[in-house]
C-alpha cells in the first residue's frame, strides 16, 4: 500500500489519474487515514457535493494481508447528511482486494461537467474511466449483474444506487461480498451521496488474484494471527453468539434490558421481538435451506453473516443485521420477518443505509404517512424513494429532513445523523457516544453496550450516570485506532476482555510493518484521530453545544425503567476535554 492513487473527476479535459506515494500520509490506514486527509486537505465549511469536498476510500493497515478479519473498508469524505467529517466503513472484498493492488486509498476529487456517468476500473494495470450512462438508474443487484457479465466473477466492486445517484443523505456504498453480491455498505452519513455527486456509478476492483502482503516478519506474524484466532474463537461472544446467531443475537438482550426503541422511540420493549429474535431468524433461515453463519469477506472467522432465503428457499437478501430488523421492525411496529427481509433488500438494492431509512420511516409512521405496523406500507415507501418522488425524496434524505417535513419535535438524531437500535434513557453510556462522536449518533463509535450490557471488559450500570464519561471516552479513543486497521469492529468484544488478544493484534502490526508498536501506541493514535476529526467539525462551526441528545429523551421517560437521559452537559463536555 504505498501510494494514492487520485482521480480528479473534474479535471478540465475530462476525469484524469494521477499516482502518488503516500507522502505525509505514510503510517495510516483506514480511518486514520481518510480522516487525515479530509481534514487536510478539505475545505471545512465546503458544500458535501460541491467539487471541494473528496471522498477517501481506504483499506485498513492490516488489509489484503492473511491477517484474519482484516477487510473492513474506511470511506471517508465530509458528511451531506451531519456536515461533519465523516467516517463509515463496510466488510466485503474491496478493501482486500485494493490493499493487494497496492493502494493506500482512492480519492475521488472534483465534480465532472455535463451529467454522463462514470463507471471506474481498477486493476493491475492502473485505472481507467469510462463513460457508461447505459448505467442509469440501475439498482444495485442489476448494476452488479451487469458489470458481472462484461468483466467476469473474478472482480469485486463499490457501487451506488439510485440514491446515490439522486445524491440523498441516507445513501450509502455497496460493497460486494465473496458472491460477488451488493450486500455490505458503507451506510451512515451520505457517502453514497457524494460518490454520486462526482457522478462515479461504480468502481471495479480486480487485483488478477495478486497474493497476499508480504509482512516484514513472517513467522512471527503467522504465530501472532494464530494466537489472535484462537482468542475470537475462545470467546463466548466471537467464538459462539455472533457465529450462530449474528448481530441480532442482541434483539432478546437487548429488549430484556428495556432499551429496544420502539415505535419512534416511544417504548424500551417491543410485545412482537420474539418474532424477530435473532434466535428465530437463525431458526427460520436454516429451516428453509439458507445459513446463519457467513462470512462477508475472506479470512472473516467470525462470520456473523448468513443468507436470508424465502419459503421456497430463494434467497432474499443477506442475513439482516440487528440494527435492520430493529429500524425496520421495533422502531416501526413491524413484527414479520420476511417483510423485514424485503426492507433490507430494498436498501441494498436502491441503495440505502437502513438505519437512517428505518427512523425515516417510524418518523412518516408518527406522521400519520401510513400507521405503526404497516409493513406493506413501509415497502411502499422506500420504493417511493427508489423511484425519487417527491415523498420520497424527503424519506431518502433522512431523519431530520423528514421531521422537518412533517412538523415533528420528537427526532431521535444527533447533528443530523438518525440513532441507533439502543435508546440512551436505559444504557447511559450509548447516549454519550451519540452524543459525543465526531460522526453524529453513532453506535460503533464507542459501542458501550459492550462494558453496559454485555458486561465485556468489565460493568458499569447502565442506569446510572457514574462511569459513563470514562467508559465511552475510552471506548471512542480504541475504536479510533480499530477502524484503522481494517478489523472488523466485533474482534473488540475478544480484546476488550482478552489481554492475550490484544496483544497479539498488535503483535500482527508489529511482525507486518517492522515496528514495536506498545498498548499505548495504540491508544496515542486513537486519542490523534479523534483529535483530527474534532479540529474538523470545529472549523467547519460545530463546538461543544453540538455535543448533546435531543431534549425529548431528557424529558420524557422511557418504560419499563422509568428513566430519562440523565449524563449532564458538563460531563458530556469532559469526554474529549477530560
Ligand atoms: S464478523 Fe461479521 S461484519 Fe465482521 S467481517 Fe465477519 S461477517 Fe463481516
Amino acid at each position: 500500500m504505498d501510494c494514492l492513487l487520485r482521480i480528479n473527476m473534474g479535471s478540465p479535459g475530462g476525469p484524469a489519474v494521477s499516482r502518488y506515494g503516500m507522502d505525509g500520509y505514510a503510517g495510516l490506514g483506514g480511518r486514520g487515514l481518510t480522516s487525515a486527509l479530509i481534514a487536510r486537505e478539505v475545505p471545512p465549511l465546503c458544500h458535501p457535493l460541491g467539487p471541494e469536498n473528496k471522498l477517501v476510500i481506504a483499506p485498513g493497515l492490516l488489509s489484503g494481508t492473511s491477517a484474519a478479519m482484516s477487510g473492513r473498508l474506511s470511506i471517508g469524505c465530509k458528511s451531506p447528511l451531519t456536515g461533519t467529517i465523516k467516517e463509515s466503513n463496510a466488510g466485503g472484498q474491496p478493501a482486500q482486494v485494493l490493499a493487494r493492488l497496492g493502494y493506500g486509498a482512492v480519492v475521488l476529487e472534483g465534480v465532472p461537467a455535463g451529467d454522463d456517468l462514470y463507471k471506474i476500473v481498477i486493476d493491475r494495470d492502473g485505472a481507467r474511466i469510462e463513460i457508461d450512462n447505459s448505467l442509469k438508474g440501475l439498482p444495485n443487484y442489476d448494476l452488479i449483474e451487469k458489470i458481472k457479465a462484461r468483466h467476469g466473477d473474478g472482480i469485486c466492486c463499490l457501487s451506488i444506487g439510485p440514491a446515490g445517484e439522486m445524491r440523498m443523505g441516507a445513501a450509502s456504498i455497496a460493497c460486494t461480498d465473496m458472491e460477488l453480491r451488493p450486500t455490505r455498505h458503507a451506510g451512515r452519513g451520505g457517502v453514497g451521496a457524494v460518490m454520486g455527486s462526482k457522478r462515479v456509478k461504480v468502481i471495479i476492483l480486480d487485483d488478477g488474484k495478486t497474493a497476499t502482503r508480504e509482512p516484514a516478519n513472517p513467522a512471527e506474524f503467522r504465530r501472532a494471527n494464530k494466537l489472535f484466532v484462537e482468542g475470537l474463537r475462545s470467546h463466548p461472544v466471537t467464538g459462539q453468539a455472533l457465529p450462530a446467531y449474528g448481530t441480532n443475537v442482541l434483539a432478546n438482550v437487548i429488549n430484556e434490558a428495556g432499551a429496544y426503541p420502539t415505535r419512534n422511540f416511544r417504548q424500551g420493549r417491543f410485545e412482537g421481538v420474539s418474532k424477530i429474535s435473532g434466535e428465530y431468524q437463525a431458526e427460520l433461515e436454516t429451516s428453509r435451506g439458507g445459513s446463519a453463519t457467513h462470512g462477508c469477506h475472506r479470512g472473516c472467522t467470525i462470520r456473523c453473516s448468513g443468507i436470508y432465503v424465502d419459503k421456497n428457499g430463494r434467497y432474499m437478501t443477506k442475513q439482516p443485521e440487528y440494527e435492520t430488523v430493529w429500524a425496520h421492525g421495533a422502531n416501526c411496529g413491524i413484527d414479520d420477518l420476511d417483510t423485514i427481509a424485503m426492507l433490507d433488500f430494498l436498501d441494498d438494492n436502491y441503495g440505502l443505509d437502513t438505519i437512517e431509512t428505518g427512523v425515516s420511516i417510524a418518523l412518516a409512521m408518527d406522521a400519520g404517512i401510513i400507521p405503526f405496523g404497516d409493513g406493506a406500507g413501509a415497502i411502499d415507501l422506500i420504493h417511493q424513494v427508489g423511484k425519487g418522488t417527491p415523498l420520497g425524496r424527503i424519506l431518502g434524505n433522512g431523519a431530520e429532513v423528514t421531521a422537518r417535513c412533517f412538523g415533528l419535535d420528537r427526532v431521535p438524531a444527533v447533528k443530523g445523523q438518525a440513532l441507533p437500535a439502543y435508546d440512551p434513557r436505559a444504557i447511559q453510556g450509548i447516549g454519550v457516544t451519540y452524543a459525543t462522536s465526531t460522526m453524529g449518533a453513532d453506535h460503533t463509535a464507542g459501542y458501550a453496550i459492550a462494558t453496559n450490557i454485555l458486561k465485556v471488559g468489565g460493568f458499569v450500570d447502565p442506569l446510572k450516570t457514574e462511569g459513563q464519561i470514562a467508559l465511552s471516552r475510552n471506548l471512542q479513543v480504541a475504536t479510533a485506532a480499530v477502524d484503522s486497521t481494517g478489523m472488523c469492529l466485533f474482534i473488540a468484544f475478544a480484546v476488550l476482555d482478552q489481554p492475550e488478544t490484544f496483544q497479539a493484534l498488535i503483535d500482527m502490526i508489529n511482525a507486518f510493518y517492522g515496528l514495536s508498536m506498545t498498548g499505548e501506541d495504540v491508544a496515542n493514535l486513537g486519542k490523534r484521530i479523534l483529535e483530527i476529526e474534532r479540529d474538523f467539525n470545529r472549523r467547519a462551526g460545530f463546538n461543544g453545544e453540538h455535543d448533546r441528545l435531543p431534549r425529548f429523551f431528557h424529558k420524557q421517560p422511557l418504560e419499563p425503567h422509568g428513566t430519562t437521559f440523565m449524563v449532564g452537559n458538563e460531563d458530556l463536555d469532559k469526554v474529549h476535554n477530560g
